[in-house]
């Protein structure tokens, strides 16, 4: 849905060039990709509108941070406002009313309002202890209830008892009661759906609410959903005053689009999110997730954001200049090991990286980790200053003695020297090409 998107805001980012700040040409230019990629995926264009008017008062006239490109803090400001629009935060479901809780799960037929209804009272039977009943209030479509009863079984959480031929209404009245009587903590209503929004369908929900009183009335909603999403949203909205919403398939090719038309029109959060066909395919909604998954830009905005707050420009002008003289002693490589650490570890840059998790394996396999970083800066530090500009004086008694020190071993010690020898030699190669900007630059 969003790859046009990623790649849209990829070419014109590299078009951005300037320093400073960002210029009124630069951020429309951009934002008219955004806004082109936004309608074509169908996100609605009051939204888009809006977004873009945010995006651009905050963008024009922003500073440039040192070390970053101004078409990355672009991104980075397009991915905040995408955050913020998503809701900032996540809000989980409000249990805090007097007992029993009542639920009432809406939304179409086949969004997954059953199936989700099923998800979230195994989820607070597991989790929080609750005794949760639950209720088919689905008489038009036959197997609807006894769908329901089954999923019950198979969660070990209590359905009501289906009546034949009561009313949706009725229902709704019967498993408050029932729950009342047997003690029940929550009620979830699992109602009705149909293949699209009618009156009789608003009518009926408005009539359940109104025989039951539910403490949350949550939208249930296929992500994958297009234009109708915002249509839909609305009118349940309107008409039932929905409470959060809930967004199926997220496990699908769905990139998150309907989530920011929804939340977006009806300025209620998302409350959770489905993630497949099973029963533990419920998760909590991250905006920051969703962002980056709109956005498809890898991780690149955490990259950023780190490597503001870590990377000192100077700093690493200066180890490039180093590098490409050929000198790299173990000062600086225990400068490299520190801002790896600072950045996350192995773990963390690689996991920032689109398509880097395998090497990330491969290297754990061989056994370099973190951990062998925090053994390597113990036997740096060990050693005397004379020994790290220079590590051939290291003899044989004096590598026991740091061996000892460090807490290590003399064997761990040899292999620190030699892969420093093949990071110098590397480096030494890459500066007479002119290439160095260390080890950072080109993670980056
Ligand atoms: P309802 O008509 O709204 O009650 O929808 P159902 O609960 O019967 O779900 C319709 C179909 O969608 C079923 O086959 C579910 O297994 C499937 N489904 C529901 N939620 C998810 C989800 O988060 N991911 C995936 N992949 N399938 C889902």
């Amino acid at each position: 849905m969003f790859e046009s998107l990623q790649e849209r805001l990829g070419s014109i980012l590299n078009g951005l060039t300037g320093r400073g700040a960002l210029s009124e040409a630069d951020v429309s230019a951009a934002l008219r990709e955004v806004r082109r990629a936004l309608l074509e995926a169908d996100v609605a264009l009051e939204v888009v509108r809006s977004f873009t008017d945010k995006v651009r008062e905050k963008a024009v006239g922003a500073a440039v941070l040192k070390s970053i490109k101004p078409g990355q803090m672009v991104v980075k400001i397009v991915h905040d406002e995408l955050v913020e629009m998503l809701g900032a935060e996540g809000v989980a479901i409000d249990l805090n009313a007097p007992a029993p809780v009542v639920i009432m799960m809406v939304g179409l037929q086949g969004s997954g309002k059953t199936t989700t209804s099923a998800k979230i009272a195994k989820r607070m039977t597991e989790r929080q202890g609750k005794k949760v009943l639950m209720a088919s209030l689905d008489t038009r479509r036959p197997a609807a209830q006894e769908q329901l009863r089954q999923l019950g079984e198979q969660t070990k959480v209590a359905t009501l008892p289906i009546i034949a031929g009561q009313t949706p209404v009725d229902i709704a009245k019967r498993a408050v009661q029932a729950a009342k009587l047997g003690g029940h903590d929550i009620v979830i209503l699992d109602t009705a759906g149909r293949t699209h929004i009618d009156e009789p369908l608003m009518v009926e929900m408005a009539d359940i609410k109104k025989a039951s009183t539910p403490h949350e009335i949550l939208l249930v909603a296929d992500s994958l959903t297009g234009q109708d999403a915002v249509n839909l949203a609305k009118n349940f909205d309107d008409r039932v005053g929905i409470t959060g919403l809930v967004l199926t398939r997220m496990d699908g090719d769905g990139r998150g689009g309907a989530a920011l038309s929804m939340r977006a029109v009806t300025g209620k959060p998302i409350k959770l999110i489905g993630t497949g066909e099973k029963m533990d395919g419920l998760e909590e909604f991250h905006p920051k997730r969703i962002a980056d998954r709109i956005l498809g830009m890898g991780d690149i905005v955490s990259l950023v954001e780190k490597a503001a707050e870590t990377i000192d420009a100077e700093k690493a002008a200066a180890m490039a200049k180093k590098m490409q003289s050929g000198k790299f002693d173990l000062n600086d490589l225990a400068d490299q090991l520190g801002q790896m650490q600072k950045m996350g570890g192995m773990g963390g840059i690689m996991g920032l990286m689109p398509g880097m998790g395998k090497m990330k394996d491969q290297m754990a396999a061989a056994g370099l980790d973190d951990k062998m970083f925090g053994r390597q800066l113990a036997i740096i530090s060990s050693m005397t200053k004379a020994e790290r500009a220079n590590p051939d004086l290291l003899k044989h008694s004096r590598k026991k003695r740091i061996a000892a020190g460090s807490g290590t071993d003399a064997a761990e010690i040899n292999k620190l020297l030699k892969m420093h020898r093949g990071m110098a030699d590397m480096m030494k190669a890459m500066g007479g090409k002119g290439k160095g900007g260390g080890m950072m630059r080109g993670l980056m």
